[in-house]
């Protein structure tokens, strides 16, 4: 069957600045990025709107109980494809699971500027430019089959085998922020395994999700592989999330958002991995070398407009090096200083009775400060001001490219003070120092799953830093960064007194 491509589909060409994703580069990805953003006309608004069109006219054409490419009315019979496709892929080879995902691979680079542009059209959120490498990014370095490893033991007593098996249907829920980065890694992962899985996706995310699902479909067939391997409901709500969570069929639930998901999945009785909220703070100490340390915390903090869970949300500076460090920041890295009038206006902007205002979650700064009255040069990334670390700006999550500075008299009042702004979360958290045993210090106190040091935030999914990509970061279960190993069972296989052949 022919993959379905919309209708003046042009490939998108690999660009240089994924050299970064091949070890070639190091910091600065920003930067490349912003000008590769302006020449990046492969795929336009329009195009996009004409494929949200078509996906819509796909499902009304195929609107009957029987589905389309994995995407169900209902999420009863979502999860019990899910579970046909489950049994044809635990009885393949780890060869044929491999295929699929090189397929899958090759079709995400393909598609990540569509994939890209619909994310930021229908969330409101993010950065397209750095979205397309996040598709990439995903593509190449989210750990396949080579996961799956064996554990044995031989001796006088024979041959004991510990092996990673599948859970079977896994029941996964999906952020806004990183809509089809996750979908795609997840179901990389959970495939590898042994498992397929269903989502149900944040639903202003929907028709991205879709499309992505779609494509991983598209990629089994094409490997001969089964029909629904991913699967979701058309019209994702907190009610289909719950028949997934209660499904018997359902052995694994898996959640990626905010706190509300991870403790609704933790309660449900049923296995989870919480892949929770984050607010990582940044600490400078004064062995650092500032300037870099504000290119690279700027760097952090604006890709994808700040969405990623682990991208630099707030700054603590010990007092000696805190006005070096925003000279920096606003002198060479497009930052803006707000006075206190502005802050107090972003502050009643950005934070409602509610909650978040989510229409100002993934934004830009220039468009956050458009929004309070103040007109900025295209060149301005990010907004800092100095504050406390009880400022509402500082100590919640905002997922916006705004950073406030928190002096500390010393490297010990820092740590503190980080510690405090991390909220137990034990996500991630960041340091810039030359001092061996600061970082140690501020490792062991602040306890996250992913600690940063010299780098930008995104070192630890892969750009500029060694080890595999996800977007599943298990801070709350303590599973980490999640891999296929984290979606299988340990089952041990004994033969006694045989097969050790030393
Ligand atoms: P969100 O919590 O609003 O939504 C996440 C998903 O959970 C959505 O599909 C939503 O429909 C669903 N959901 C929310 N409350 C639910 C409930 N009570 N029961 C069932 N389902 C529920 O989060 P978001 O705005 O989409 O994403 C941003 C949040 O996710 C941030 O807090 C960010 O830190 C976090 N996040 C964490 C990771 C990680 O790997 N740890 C990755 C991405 C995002």
């Amino acid at each position: 069957m022919k993959p379905w491509r919309p209708e003046g589909f042009t490939e998108t060409v690999e660009k240089p600045c994924l050299e970064i994703l091949r070890g070639n580069g190091r910091n600065g990805v920003i930067a490349v990025l912003e000008s590769e953003r302006n020449e990046t006309v492969a795929v336009s608004e329009q195009l996009v709107q004409d494929v949200v069109k078509e996906i819509i006219a796909r499902l009304q054409i195929d609107a009957g109980p029987g589905g389309s490419r994995g995407v169900f009315k209902d999420m009863n019979t979502a999860i019990e494809a899910a579970k046909q496709a489950q049994k044809k892929v635990q009885a393949m080879s780890m060869d044929q699971r491999e295929k699929i995902i090189s397929i899958i691979r090759r079709k995400t680079k393909e598609n990540a500027e569509v994939l890209a542009r619909m994310g930021v059209q229908e969330t409101g959120m993010g950065n397209v430019g750095h979205k397309i490498l996040k598709h990439h990014l995903v593509a190449e370095r989210t750990p396949g089959t080579e996961d799956i490893t064996t554990t044995a033991w031989s001796g006088d007593r024979g041959l004991t085998l510990v092996e990673m098996g599948p859970f079977g249907v896994i029941g996964a829920i999906t952020p806004c922020t990183n809509p089809s980065e996750t979908i795609i890694c997840n179901t990389i992962g959970m495939l590898a395994g042994g498992n397929t899985v269903v989502f149900n996706p944040h639903p202003q995310a929907i028709m991205t999700s879709i499309f992505a699902i779609h494509m991983l479909n598209e990629a089994s067939m094409e490997a001969g592989g089964p029909e629904t391997i991913a699967c979701t409901v058309e019209n994702p709500t907190l009610e289909t999330g719950n028949v997934m969570m209660k499904h018997k069929d359902i052995s694994l639930l898996v959640a990626t958002g905010g706190p509300g998901v991870v403790t609704a999945v933790l309660s449900s009785g049923k296995r989870g991995i919480g892949a929770g909220a984050g607010n990582p703070p940044v600490l400078v100490d004064e062995t650092a070398d500032i300037r870099k340390a504000a290119e690279d915390i700027v760097n952090g903090c604006t890709f994808d407009n700040n969405l990623p869970c682990i991208a630099e949300k707030e700054i603590v500076a010990v007092e000696s090096v805190a006005e070096e460090l925003m000279y920096y920041m606003v002198s060479e890295q497009g930052c803006y200083q707000a006075d206190k009038e502005e802050v107090d206006k972003l502050t009643g902007l950005a934070l409602t009775q509610k909650g978040l205002n989510r229409k100002c979650v993934g934004r830009s700064a220039k468009a956050l400060l458009g929004m309070i009255g103040v007109d900025v040069p295209d060149n301005i990334r990010c907004i800092v001001f100095e504050g406390e670390k009880e400022h509402p700006l500082i100590s919640e999550e905002l997922m916006m490219p705004i950073l406030g500075i928190v002096r500390a008299k010393d490297f010990d009042d820092a740590v503190e003070k980080a510690v405090w702004l991390e909220h137990g979360n034990r996500h991630s958290a960041h340091i810039h120092s030359k001092n061996v045993d600061h970082i140690t210090q501020y490792a062991k106190a602040i306890d996250t799953a992913i600690l940063v040091k010299n780098a930008p935030s995104y070192a630890a999914l892969g750009f500029g830093g060694e080890g595999y990509c996800t977007f599943t970061i298990a801070s709350r279960t303590g599973e980490g960064l999640t891999s296929a190993s984290a979606f299988t069972k340990r089952r041990r296989c004994v033969m006694s007194d045989s097969l050790c052949i030393r």
